[in-house]
């Protein structure tokens, strides 16, 4: 019989994917890693049981975590991503001019299945002179570290195990502390259906340290549910304001799949249920 991986997502059910070879199967200090290869998704990068990315979307979820932030800060020259061991969201963020990207992973052994088995993803990222890869607890990084950015970004897995600390209120302060003037931050936030309360609680965190609370949504295909939240907390104005024509101007060249000027705009207009469940004016 065909073996199957089922995505858990909320209480009550599964995104199911025929697994028509594994290619890796391992399991490091933090977590069991896995590449399967599905004939809709190609190989996909499993964590605990948990999609993280596929061949056949990882834009989506990348181009929207790194575009919409950066572009929504005046002139970003340092970021800093913590979590994002796939590089997908690294490969992205290098497409703008930053002078240097920090990345902290807590798990080598993501970094180093991803470029074995799924190469295309983090493309010459890891190697590009701009990127300082650090493996240590992202937590303590923004704690202990006395380094700001103009961006930083949480490409976390969902709060388990090590990554229940990166969806901390302390977490959001530290963050905070690392934002030079002008500087914003933005968090994968989860699904606004099943992790409802996760999403009120990242934008409640944000919110204490924040003067600009401002979510997002984007249709991701592999993660249960598909409509996937971003929460961006920004020291200056509201992101969701950037202009179309600085959108376009900004990401020229960039060759996206996913996002365009005037989605950009679109994805922070939340449909009204969300409006109302997360106590938004409409
Ligand atoms: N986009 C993905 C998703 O939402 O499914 C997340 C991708 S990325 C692979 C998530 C990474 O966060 C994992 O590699 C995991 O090891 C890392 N991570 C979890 N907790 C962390 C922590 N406290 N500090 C740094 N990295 C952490």
């Amino acid at each position: 019989m065909s073996e199957w991986l089922h995505d858990a997502g909320g209480a009550g059910f599964a995104h199911a994917y025929l697994i028509e070879e594994e290619l890796y199967r391992g399991r490091s200090a933090f977590q069991e890693i896995r590449v399967i290869v599905n004939p809709d998704f190609g190989r996909m990068l499993v964590l605990d049981d948990a999609v993280q990315t596929s061949e056949r979307d990882e834009f989506v979820y990348h181009e929207m975590l790194a575009h919409v932030p950066l572009v929504a800060h005046p002139a970003p020259r340092r970021l800093l991503i913590i979590g994002g061991g796939d590089g997908g969201l690294l490969e992205e963020a290098l497409k703008h001019p930053l002078a240097e990207a920090v990345m902290v992973e807590i798990d080598r052994e993501v970094v180093e299945v991803t470029r074995r088995f799924l190469p295309q993803i983090p493309g010459g990222a890891f190697d590009d002179p701009r990127t300082r890869l650090v493996i240590g607890d992202g937590i303590r990084y923004v704690s202990a570290s006395a380094e700001t950015f103009d961006v930083i970004l949480v490409d976390s897995t969902d709060p388990k195990g090590p990554a229940v600390g990166l969806f901390s209120e302390a977490f959001y302060a530290d963050v905070r502390r690392r934002l030079r003037p002008g500087g914003l931050a933005a968090v994968q936030s989860g699904s606004p259906l099943y992790q409802l309360e996760l999403l009120r609680a990242v934008r409640a965190g944000l919110g204490k340290v924040f003067p600009v609370v401002s979510t997002y949504l984007a249709t991701v295909p592999t993660y249960p549910g598909a409509l996937w939240s971003f929460t961006i907390g920004a020291t200056g104005g509201d992101p969701a304001q950037t202009p179309a024509e600085e959108v376009a101007r900004r990401t020229a060249g960039f060759d996206l799949q996913y996002l365009t000027p005037a989605g950009f705009r679109a994805a922070f207009d939340l449909p009204p249920f969300l409006a109302r469940d997360l106590g938004i004016a409409g």
